[in-house]
């Protein structure tokens, strides 16, 4: 299907485009989001998507110091953190199709052109590469109202130059009025003049306004309210309305984005450069719920989290959140003491004892800092700790608890350089789309993993049945090693319960130990699906355990 056509089946939706300028790391992701759940609270449909510049196929084989969190979507793609913000402020799931890269995008056009698609001319960025990252924009939007696209990086990265010009280009074929740009910039405060400077926002927008793009509303990020002098100063030089100029302060929660962004009219300034004058008023009350208690906890729970890149907030992004939701739910802040796992392999682990309420292991690659994770689960266990271990961290429950209670001395991963007795590995089949898939170690590493959603069965009178209230899940996975059933009468005689399984009972989900008051290690990643006006149950319970127990230490 040609680009005209997908343009007019998706012709209804309006769409808001959001760049950054000045610094990156300014919010766009979350600043998108918040946008969308005010629209949404107004009635509207939304749809956010995320094109990334970068010539990584996808974020998925980057390092988490690079990158932060690789977010996996329902449908297995990795892909960028901020879809995780979508989905946090908006619920709609997110899939594949709503983070583009350029890596991906240059993959599928010389494919193409190998196959020799192009007839013989020459393939170039103009109109190309151009017409595929419109043909991703525009894709598949049919029924929504609005579409945010936001483009990864600042504007004047070289990489970028091609996005920009794509929804340059739209801004013309789009019918008029379908679309607004949005232009998130910086106001630092100079302390030695005690002002907030407008200069390097008026140098950013210089710089799109040379690529053709003129924004219709700047946010702008800033550590105190920008005095009206400086405003007037924006709207002259950057060429926008005065009211367009919106405010963009510091919140103390993301959960207050929306409340915030509504204040300063943010919605309002969209819709009315939508020229719509008769949307209804948002309804904020659940947001309202929702940063009330988040300032609010009636008590507090620590939490230990034993982990790898533990000194970069972004790499546990969702996982952060998840619990920030569970803390919400149970009316508690949620304190997180993040020790590398490393670390832990040295100090004395004593040290931790009543000084947390529960431990976590999240997910984690490689060898590096196990026997650290291993041992936090020592402790969990022995110490009838609440302990909740996420894939990896299930890994190393199993392992624990192999060497330690089940007398398999040699346990280990294949995921490990030596291992005599491979308790956790690679298994050569599992069941994908009713076709039998193999996986190995030797192919391409993006992509390799088991990715996305995959259905679970959970045993009756377990406790993590009690905890879903059902027997049937779908959660979201990213692995490659699982639990070797061959160990499992020896594992379930040393008390371990196998708990969540796969459809065809080939591959352990679940595991929880009977004589502890909470003790589960999951294969998945329940942290991807938590909302704030939706947390996910295992944390939950995960939360009350944590909240049990501090009423005992
Ligand atoms: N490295 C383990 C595996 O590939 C765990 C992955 C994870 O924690 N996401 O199975």
């Amino acid at each position: 299907m040609g680009f005209f056509s997908l343009l007019c089946d998706s012709i209804m939706a309006r769409y808001i485009f959001i760049t950054g300028g000045v610094v990156s790391s300014l919010g766009k992701g979350l600043a998108s989001a918040a946008l969308a759940a005010l629209l949404q609270a107004r009635g509207y449909s939304v749809r956010l998507r995320k094109l990334d510049p970068y010539l990584n196929v996808d974020p998925g084989t980057m390092n988490p110091y690079q990158h932060g969190e690789v977010f996996v979507t329902a449908d297995g793609a990795e892909t960028d953190l901020d879809l995780g913000h979508y989905e946090r402020f908006t619920g709609c799931p997110s899939s594949r199709m709503d983070n583009i890269t350029a890596g991906r995008l240059y993959l599928d056009l010389l494919s193409k052109e190998r196959r020799g698609e192009y007839l013989g001319v020459t393939v170039q960025v103009i109109p190309h590469l151009t017409d595929a990252i419109k043909e991703s924009i525009t894709a598949e939007n049919e029924g929504v109202d609005f579409v945010f696209c936001e483009i990864g990086g600042t504007v004047g990265d070289i990489e970028g130059l091609p996005f920009f010009e794509a929804i340059r280009q739209l801004g013309n074929e789009l019918p008029r009025g379908q679309a607004v740009y949005i232009h998130l910039t910086l106001l630092p405060f100079v302390a030695a003049a005690g002002e907030l400077k407008t200069k390097p926002t008026q140098h950013s927008v210089k710089e799109l306004l040379s690529i053709g793009i003129q924004p219709d509303i700047l946010l702008c990020r800033c550590d105190r309210p920008i005095p009206e002098n400086e405003r007037r100063k924006i709207a002259l030089f950057c060429n926008v309305r005065e009211p367009a100029v919106v405010q963009a302060l510091d919140v103390k929660s993301i959960y207050d984005a929306p409340i915030v962004y509504h204040k300063e009219r943010l919605d309002s300034e969209v819709l009315s450069a939508f020229g719509i004058t008769n949307a209804p008023e948002p309804d904020l009350k659940t947001w309202h719920t929702i940063s009330h208690r988040v300032h609010n906890p009636e008590g507090e729970v620590r939490i230990l989290v034993v982990g790898k890149y533990t000194s970069l907030p972004d790499a546990y992004k969702s996982l952060r959140e998840a619990l920030v939701h569970a803390g919400i739910a149970n009316r508690v802040r949620v304190c997180l003491e993040w020790v590398e796992s490393e670390i832990f392999e040295k100090k004395d682990l004593d040290f931790f004892l009543g000084n947390v309420h529960a431990i976590l292991v999240p997910g984690g690659f490689g060898e590096r800092g196990t026997e650290g994770k291993i041992a936090a689960v020592k402790i969990a266990r022995t110490y009838k700790i609440p302990y909740l271990g996420i894939c990896f961290g299930m890994q190393m429950a199993v392992i624990e608890i192999s060497r330690n209670v089940a007398g398999i001395t040699g346990a280990g991963s294949t995921e490990f350089r030596h291992v005599q007795e491979p308790v956790i590995s690679l298994m050569t089949e599992w069941t994908d789309d009713d076709e039998r898939a193999h996986r190995s170690k030797s192919t391409d590493l993006g992509g390799s993993m088991r990715l996305g959603s995959y259905e679970a069965y959970l045993k009756a009178g377990s406790k993590i049945e009690n905890i879903y209230g059902c027997n049937r899940i779908f959660e979201r996975h990213r692995h490659r090693y699982e639990v070797n059933l061959h160990y499992r009468d020896r594992l379930e005689k040393a008390g371990l319960v196998f708990s969540g399984l796969s459809p065809d009972s080939l591959l352990p989900e679940v595991i929880e130990l009977k004589d502890h008051p909470w003790f589960i290690g999951v294969q998945y990643h329940p942290e991807l699906k938590s909302k704030p006006f939706d947390p996910h149950p295992l944390f939950v319970s995960f939360i009350a355990g944590a909240v049990e127990q501090s009423r005992l230490v």
